[in-house]
């Protein structure tokens, strides 16, 4: 599975694991993001940003790190660990990095910013504690929510993390008004998923836009609803929504 995965985005990560390390960190209640990036030179000041999601700024041995004030814990703490992660890969080369929402959920590339999402995703789900839970017998949001709520990350953050170690195939979309808008899938799986595709109406995701009672289970669809054809009949598809958006996780049947 690893090979599939840029050396640069592996490298974030074990930069992220040896920090955990560092810290002595062994549960999840000690991921505290804050304390961490005190210990690392950085301030965090909450402070409104405009057209920004996050900004670091690094002069000699010390940094602020700003986020807003309105976010949720869960995407403050994944902003804040963002941010580490540009400041221990030297990313911060003009005293100031300013970073998007769009950075944020930037995992297609080997990039800065999709650098410093996987330094962030394992900072704060680090995998020698959440690796174990992410092999399960049936993909679905289950043990996604259980691992969020533990972990208090986003079901976003999660759903990603959890589909990079799952030893299943699968794959998580993230929709809105109606399109998918980007997707995370199994390293090693190579199912087409198109961007900006509007949701097929035999997803379980259409059924979410269109206000129509949602199936709360998993249940077995045409693969092709949600993917190119590779060869695959059927897939499994389990969806949540929330009022803006819809997460969806799905796995090919053999
Ligand atoms: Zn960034």
């Amino acid at each position: 599975m690893a090979n599939e995965i840029d050396l640069k985005l592996l490298n974030a990560e074990y930069l992220a694991s040896k920090t955990i390390e560092k810290f002595g960190i062994c549960s999840h209640e000690h991921i505290r993001v804050r304390d961490i990036a005190f210990a690392l030179g950085a301030t965090v000041i909450e402070q409104k940003i405009s057209r920004a999601a996050a900004s670091i700024v690094s002069v000699g041995n010390y940094a602020t790190i700003r986020i807003p004030p309105m976010d949720s814990p869960e995407r403050k703490k994944f902003s804040i660990a963002h941010e580490l992660g540009h400041l221990v890969m030297n990313h911060v080369e003009s005293i100031q990095k300013v970073c998007s929402d769009e950075d944020m959920m930037n995992w297609y590339q080997s990039s800065q910013e999709t650098q410093a999402n996987f330094f962030a995703s394992e900072l704060i789900l680090p995998k020698n504690l959440v690796e174990r839970r992410c092999d399960v017998a049936e993909v679905n949001f289950e043990p996604i929510i259980q691992i969020a709520k533990d972990f208090r990350s986003s079901l976003t953050t999660t759903a990603i993390k959890f589909v990079r170690l799952c030893p299943e195939k699968c794959a998580v979309v993230f929709s809105s008004r109606g399109k998918v808008r980007w997707f995370y899938k199994s390293p090693d799986w190579w199912p087409f998923i198109r961007r900006d595709k509007k949701l097929d109406k035999r997803t379980l995701a259409y059924d979410f836009f269109i206000s129509k009672p949602m199936d709360k289970k998993p249940v077995e669809i045409d693969a092709d609803a949600w993917i190119e054809s590779n060869g695959i009949n059927e897939i499994v598809e389990h969806s949540i929504g929330s009022p803006r958006h819809g997460l969806c996780a799905f796995y090919p049947l053999d």
